[in-house]
C-alpha cells in the first residue's frame, strides 16, 4: 500500500539520529552535564548578532505580505543578484542572479541537482569517508552511488583509485571540503588535479561529468588556509552552499545552488535545476531568510571557538594514545576506532557516557566521527571520560 522503500527509510533512522536520540533520553536519566554528546553536527555557536539586527529590522521595516509572502521559485531576484555580486567580489568569478537558485539548505540543493542529472543507471561517485545522507538524496533517481577510497593517511583524494571506478557510466563526481566527517580540506594541487582528470574523461567519453561541490563548511577553516573556488577551476560545477554552519541557522533551512556561468549547455542546466525544485515541491526556499541572509552576506558566527575546541580536542586525545586525522575545518574529529569494530568501541565509550558515531556508513570502518560543535566545557568535562576509555584498551 505504501512505497515500501520510504517506508523502511522512515523507519530506519540514520546511525547518528540513532545515537542522538539515544543521548537525549540518557539526558533525562542522568542529567544532561552527565552525558557527553558529540554525535551530530548541530552548531553550539549563537548565530552572529547581524542575524538577529536584520531579523528585527525586516519584522519592523519590511511589508509583512511582502516578507512572508512566496518569492519567485528560484528565489528573490534582489537576494539572487546580491548573492552573485558577493560572491564575484570575493572569488573573481562572473555570475549573475540567474546563476543562483535560493534552497532550503545542502541537503535540498543536492537532492535537487542529482534529479536534474541523474538517470536510472548512472554513476555518482563520492570519496570515503563521505556523508551517508548523498545515498539517500540520490536514491529515487536509480543512479548507483559508486564508492573512491580516498589516500589512507591524508583522505585527500587518490587518483589511482579514481582511474579504477571512473567508467563510461559516471555522471557526477561529488567534493565535500571541509569535510564531514574527517575535517579534511582539499588542497588547490587535489583540486587542479582532480578538474583535470574529469576533462581528460569528458573528452574520452564524449559526455559531460559534472562536479557538484558540498560546501556547507566552507567558513569553517581555522589555519588561514583558502579554499579553492571550484567554478574557477572546472566548467561543469554545481556548488551547494548554506547557512546551515557559516550562520548557525541549521533549523532555517536556507542556502543556494551556484550553477556555473561556463556549464555545458547552461541555460538548460539552470532550467533543470528549476524544474527539478518544482517537481520535488520545494515551491521557494523561505522567504524571509532570503532576506535575512541578504543581509548578513559577508558575517559568519564565531568559528574561533570551534577552532579552540579543535585544539584542545585533538591535543588531548593524541596525547592519550588515540590516533587522530589533524581536522583542517569543518567541527568534526576523526579517530581510529581501538580495535577494528568501531561500533563496538562506540558501545564501549557509551559505558563512560561519551556517544561518538561508527564511521562505517561513511564508508570508513575502524574510524569514529566525534562531532565538536559542542560547548567548550563539554569537551572540558569529557576527558576524563575518554583517559578511561583510553585505559580501558591498554
Ligand atoms: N552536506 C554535508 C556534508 C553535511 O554535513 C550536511 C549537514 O550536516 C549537509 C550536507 C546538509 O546541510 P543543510 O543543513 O544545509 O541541509
Amino acid at each position: 500500500m505504501f512505497t515500501e522503500s520510504l517506508v523502511k527509510l522512515g523507519k530506519v533512522r540514520s546511525e547518528i539520529r540513532e545515537i542522538f536520540e539515544y543521548g537525549n533520553k540518557r539526558k533525562k536519566e542522568i542529567g544532561e552535564e552527565n552525558v557527553f554528546d558529540f554525535s551530530i553536527g548541530n552548531p553550539s555557536v549563537p548565530a552572529p548578532e547581524s542575524v538577529d539586527k536584520a531579523i528585527m529590522d525586516l519584522v519592523n521595516n519590511y511589508d509583512s505580505v511582502k516578507l512572508h509572502g512566496y518569492t519567485s521559485a528560484q528565489g528573490d531576484a534582489e537576494v539572487r543578484g546580491s548573492i552573485a555580486d558577493y560572491i564575484n567580489n570575493r572569488f573573481k568569478t562572473e555570475i549573475t542572479a540567474d546563476n543562483i537558485y535560493m534552497t532550503c539548505g545542502a541537503a535540498s540543493s543536492l537532492t535537487i541537482i542529482f534529479n536534474a542529472i541523474l538517470q536510472k543507471d548512472d554513476e555518482c561517485i563520492v570519496f570515503t569517508p563521505y556523508f551517508p545522507e548523498y545515498g539517500v538524496f540520490m536514491e529515487r533517481t536509480g543512479a548507483k552511488l559508486v564508492e573512491c577510497k580516498s589516500d589512507e593517511n591524508t583522505l585527500q583524494i587518490d587518483f589511482d583509485e579514481l582511474e579504477k571506478v571512473i567508467t563510461e557510466k559516471t555522471k557526477a563526481v561529488v567534493i565535500n571540503s571541509p569535510n564531514n566527517p574527517s575535517g579534511v580540506v582539499y588542497t588547490e594541487e587535489t583540486i587542479e588535479k582532480l578538474s583535470k582528470k574529469l576533462k581528460e574523461k569528458e573528452e574520452e567519453y564524449g559526455h559531460s561529468i559534472f562536479l557538484i561541490s558540498d560546501e556547507p563548511y566552507r567558513e569553517l577553516v581555522y589555519d588561514g588556509q583558502e579554499l579553492p573556488y571550484l567554478i574557477n577551476y572546472y566548467d561543469n560545477t554545481f556548488v551547494c552552499y548554506s547557512y546551515s554552519k557559516a550562520l548557525s541557522l541549521p533549523g532555517e533551512r536556507i542556502g543556494y545552488i551556484v550553477v556555473s556561468p561556463k556549464m555545458k549547455d547552461e541555460k538548460d542546466a539552470y532550467a533543470a535545476i528549476c524544474g527539478s525544485g518544482r517537481a520535488l515541491g520545494y515551491v521557494c526556499a523561505s522567504s524571509m531568510y532570503q532576506r535575512v541572509i541578504e543581509k548578513c552576506l559577508d558575517d559568519t558566527a564565531d568559528t574561533s571557538i570551534y577552532k579552540k575546541n579543535r585544539d584542545l580536542l585533538y591535543n588531548a586525545l593524541t596525547d592519550m594514545g588515540f590516533d587522530c586525522i589533524y581536522p583542517d575545518g569543518a567541527f568534526y574529529l576523526f579517530m581510529k576506532s581501538k580495535g577494528e569494530d568501531a561500533r563496538a568501541f562506540c558501545e564501549k565509550a557509551k559505558e563512560f557516557e561519551l556517544l561518538l558515531v561508527p564511521a562505517d556508513s561513511f564508508g570508513t570502518p575502524g574510524f569514529v566521527r566525534i562531532g565538536y560543535c559542542v560547548k567548550t566545557e563539554q569537551i572540558e568535562n569529557a576527558l576524563p571520560a575518554f583517559e578511561k576509555l583510553a585505559q580501558a584498551y591498554k
